[in-house]
C-alpha cells in the first residue's frame, strides 16, 4: 500500500500555513516542545474520545498498536468492513496520499455515518474542512456515507450523578458544509503535496495567520527576529492594524508613525516606553485607597476546569475552586495575618470545605479586595447556586469585593515596565520589584490548576507534599502582592 503524504492534522496545519507544513516534515527540530497545559489539553481530549465511543457502545477498536501504524489500521478498517462490523472506532482509510482516521464509524439501518469527536464546545470552520477531508478519503475509498457529524461538548449539561453521555455530547451534522467545501479539496490536496516535494522552505512570512486557527508550532524559530517589546504588545491593538505597521516596517515603537490610528492609552503606553514616563493620577489614587474599609482583606482564588465534570452540580469546563490565600490587615497599622485554604486532593468534591473555611475566614465587615473582580465574583455566585444553603453566607462577601486591579485598568497609574498590561504579573514587578514570582516552583494560575487537577485525579508523578507547598507558596504570594501594591499606591 501507498504510504500517506498527508493525515487529517497535517492537511490542516498545510491549509493554516505552507511553511509550517514543510517545517514540521523537514525541520522537526525547530518545532516547540509540547507545554504542560497543552499536554493537560490533549490528556483531556483523549479522555473526552474514549468516552465518546460510549454513545455508541461495543464497537471494534482499529487503533493502531504504534502511532506510525497507520497502515495496519487502514487494512484493519477494511477487513472490519467485509466482516459486517457496525460500529468501528479509529476507522483508518488512505486515499490519494491522505490518511483519515476518523473517531467512530457506525453502519445503521440507513446506511454508514461518520462521527468526528472534538473535546471543545462547538462546530467551528477548521472542524468543518476537519470533516471534509476525512469525507474526502473514506468515500473515495468505497464507503457510501450517508453523514457526517462532529461530537462536542454540551457545556450546559450539569452532572448529576453518574455522566449522561447523551446529555454531555451534542452532535452536528456538517454534511451540507462538506459537500460544498468537498470540490475544493483535490486542489488542496495537490498544493500540499507539492510543498513536500521542495527542495526549499516555502517563503511565507509571519502573519495573522500564526494564530489562526492554532497558535503555530514554530512560533518561536519564524518570530525570533521581533524584539521581545515590539509593536506587536501595543495592548488591544488588533492583528490587522499589528501588521499594518509591520508590513510597513515598523516594528520598534520609536518608528511608529504620528497619525497611526492608536487611540488613547495605546499612545500612552508607546510614549511611555519612549520617553520612559510614569503617569500617575494621584486625585483617582487617592479617593481609591482612602475610600478602602478596614480591616482589610486580600483575597485570591485558584480553580481548576475538567472537559468531563467530575462532581455533582458541575458542569463541563466549569471553573471549580479549590485553593484560596488571605491576607488580613486589621488596621493600617497592625500586623497581616495570613489565611489560606488548598483543598485535599483526596477525589473529593473540594466545594462545600472552600466555602465553609472561607466564609469562616472573611469575616464580617471590612473590604475584600481582590484583582480582577470578575473573577473572585463570578465563582462566588456560582457556588451559591451551586450550593444556596451558603448562599447568605457567600452573598455577604461578594458585596464586600473591590477591585484592586482598577487603578490600573484605568491608567491611573502607568509605568513602562508594565508594558501596555494591567495583569498582576506585570504590575507587580513594576511596582515591586523585589517580590517575585521567579523563585517559586509553581510561577502561574495555569500551572497551579494543572498541577491540582492531576492530583486530584490521581495523575500526578511527582513529589505531593512538595507541590503541594508549591501551591501554597503561589497562591500566597499572589495576596501578598496585592499587599504590597497597595503599600506602593499609599505612598503616593
Ligand atoms: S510561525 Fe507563522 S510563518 Fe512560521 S511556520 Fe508558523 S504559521 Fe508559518
Amino acid at each position: 500500500m501507498e504510504k500517506h503524504v498527508l493525515s487529517k492534522s497535517t492537511f490542516i496545519k498545510g491549509i493554516q500555513c505552507q511553511k509550517a507544513l514543510y517545517l514540521n516534515k523537514y525541520h522537526k527540530e525547530l518545532k516547540e516542545e509540547v507545554s504542560t497545559a497543552q499536554q493537560a489539553i490533549f490528556s483531556q481530549g483523549t479522555k473526552v474520545g474514549e468516552l465518546a465511543t460510549q454513545l455508541f457502545p461495543g464497537g471494534v477498536d482499529c487503533t493502531p498498536e504504534s502511532f506510525y501504524d497507520f497502515q495496519k489500521a487502514v487494512i484493519r478498517t477494511q477487513e472490519e468492513i467485509t466482516k459486517g462490523t457496525k460500529i468501528i472506532y479509529e476507522a483508518a482509510f488512505q486515499f490519494n496520499g491522505v490518511l483519515a482516521a476518523l473517531d467512530i464509524l457506525v453502519q445503521d439501518e440507513n446506511g454508514w455515518k461518520a462521527y468526528e469527536v472534538k473535546s471543545s464546545t462547538g462546530v467551528t470552520e477548521t472542524y468543518q474542512l476537519d470533516a471534509t477531508i476525512q469525507y474526502y478519503a473514506i468515500t473515495n475509498s468505497g464507503i457510501d456515507l450517508k453523514d457526517i457529524s462532529i461530537v462536542y461538548i454540551n457545556n450546559e449539561y450539569e452532572k448529576n450523578g453518574p455522566i449522561d453521555v447523551k446529555q454531555l455530547f451534542a452532535i452536528e451534522s456538517v454534511k451540507d458544509k462538506v459537500l460544498e467545501l468537498l470540490p475544493g479539496i483535490p486542489n488542496k490536496v495537490a498544493a500540499l503535496k507539492k510543498v513536500l516535494v521542495q527542495n526549499e522552505i516555502p517563503d511565507i512570512d509571519i502573519g495573522p495567520h500564526c494564530n489562526d486557527p492554532y497558535t503555530c508550532d514554530f512560533a518561536r524559530h519564524c518570530w525570533k527576529k521581533i524584539p521581545k517589546y515590539s509593536v506587536f504588545n501595543i495592548a488591544n491593538l488588533r492583528d490587522p492594524k499589528k501588521f499594518d505597521l509591520y508590513n510597513k516596517g515598523v516594528v520598534n515603537f520609536a518608528d511608529v508613525p504620528e497619525d497611526f490610528p492608536l487611540n488613547e492609552n495605546q499612545w500612552m503606553q508607546v510614549k511611555s516606553e519612549l520617553n520612559n514616563e510614569t503617569f500617575i493620577d494621584k486625585n483617582n489614587i487617592n479617593e481609591f485607597v482612602n475610600g478602602l474599609k478596614y480591616p482589610l482583606y486580600f483575597m485570591d482564588f485558584e480553580t481548576f476546569a475538567t472537559a468531563v465534570p467530575l462532581f455533582d452540580k458541575s458542569r463541563p469546563y466549569q471553573q471549580l475552586v479549590f485553593q484560596y490565600s488571605l491576607h488580613i490587615l486589621s488596621s493600617t497599622n497592625e500586623e497581616l495575618v495570613h489565611k489560606e485554604f488548598l483543598a485535599e486532593n483526596n477525589g473529593q468534591d473540594p466545594r462545600i470545605a472552600f466555602i465553609e473555611k472561607l466564609i469562616d475566614d472573611c469575616g464580617d465587615k471590612g473590604d475584600i479586595l481582590v484583582y480582577n473582580i470578575g473573577f473572585e465574583r463570578g465563582k462566588l455566585a456560582d457556588l451559591a447556586a451551586a450550593f444556596p444553603k451558603y448562599s447568605f453566607g457567600i452573598n455577604k462577601i461578594i458585596v464586600r469585593l473591590k477591585d484592586l486591579m482598577v487603578p490600573f485598568q484605568q491608567r491611573w497609574y502607568y509605568t513602562p515596565a508594565m508594558q501596555g498590561s494591567y495583569s498582576i504579573k506585570k504590575v507587580l514587578p513594576a511596582l515591586v520589584p523585589e517580590l517575585s514570582y521567579n523563585d517559586l516552583n509553581i510561577k502561574e494560575g495555569g500551572t497551579a490548576s494543572n498541577t491540582f487537577a492531576a492530583m486530584l485525579m490521581g495523575e500526578f508523578e511527582g513529589d505531593i507534599n512538595q507541590t503541594r507547598n508549591d501551591l501554597l507558596a503561589y497562591c500566597k504570594l499572589d495576596t501578598l502582592a496585592m499587599v504590597e501594591i497597595l503599600n506602593k499606591l499609599k505612598t503616593l
